[in-house]
């Protein structure tokens, strides 16, 4: 087998927040294979071919990759962000437990910046302390999981971000969410909207626990929740190092 296949992030936008090596494994490629709009961040050029797929078609996804790598292309999945959170490079491997045949390919996974990262970063640093990443959306585990997690990491006093928080096809989701955050946190606790970061759209809006609405989050937006010592100097949100 001479192909191989790489599984790599590409930030949360901005060109620049792509890494070198996301950039020449790029150049090398004969296959770009992902999402649509993700798969349209890469220039065409001759020798690439793009094969683009829509949403939640991952498992089809990862093994259109595999045959692609297993027929000797130089493949390249991409992913927003890190391929590793919430993203393609778990369904990639998903894909190969059922695909024996495939277990010597050449598989790499290159990081990328994620979300919360690079939405923290805009921010100062709310994720200075112990935090947890929650994925909101139920397409993949029951709503009843999800709120034991929510509830388990707000006693536990983390801070929290939250992907993929609200989507047309369940509006009212993200509406429990903030439900439970007001049983479980005091009314004060800070918010953070971070939409679309590090692209011309970018929009940022810190509020309280108790200002926070449901409509102030799309799907192009990760919700950083603060715990109960994050707090705010000179404009800058951050969470002390120390929990003393
Ligand atoms: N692998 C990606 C996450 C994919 S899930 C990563 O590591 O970032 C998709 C979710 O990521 C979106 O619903 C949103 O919550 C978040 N997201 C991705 N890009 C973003 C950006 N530029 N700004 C804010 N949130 C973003």
């Amino acid at each position: 087998m001479t192909g191989w296949l790489v599984i790599a992030g590409l930030g949360p936008g901005s060109d620049a927040l792509v890494t070198p090596e996301v950039t020449a494994a790029l150049a090398q490629a004969t296959d770009v294979v992902g999402y649509i709009p993700y798969v349209a961040r890469i220039a065409p050029r001759d020798g690439l071919v793009a094969h683009p797929s829509d949403n939640r078609v991952e498992i089809l996804r990862a093994r259109q990759a595999l045959d692609l790598a297993a027929a000797g292309g130089r493949v390249v999945v991409v992913s927003s962000g890190d391929p590793g959170v919430f993203a393609m490079a778990a369904a990639v491997f998903e894909a190969l437990e059922d695909l024996p045949q495939y277990h010597r390919l050449d598989i790499r996974v290159l990081p990328g910046i994620t979300a919360m990262l690079a939405a923290a970063a805009r921010a100062g640093a709310p994720l200075g302390h112990d935090f947890c990443a929650i994925n909101l959306s139920d397409n993949l585990k029951p709503f009843a999981v999800l709120e034991r997690r929510l509830r388990l990491a707000a006693q536990a006093d983390f801070a929290m971000a939250f992907y993929n928080p609200r989507s047309n096809s369940r509006p009212h989701q993200f509406a429990r969410v903030l439900e439970i955050l007001r049983e479980e946190c005091e009314p004060g606790r800070l918010i953070i909207f971070a939409r679309a970061v590090s692209t011309p759209e970018e929009s940022l809006a810190t509020v309280t626990l108790a200002e926070a609405t449901p409509e102030m989050a799309d799907m192009r937006t990760v919700v950083l929740v603060g715990s109960s010592t994050t707090r705010l100097v000179a404009g800058h949100i951050y969470t002390p190092r120390s929990a003393r």
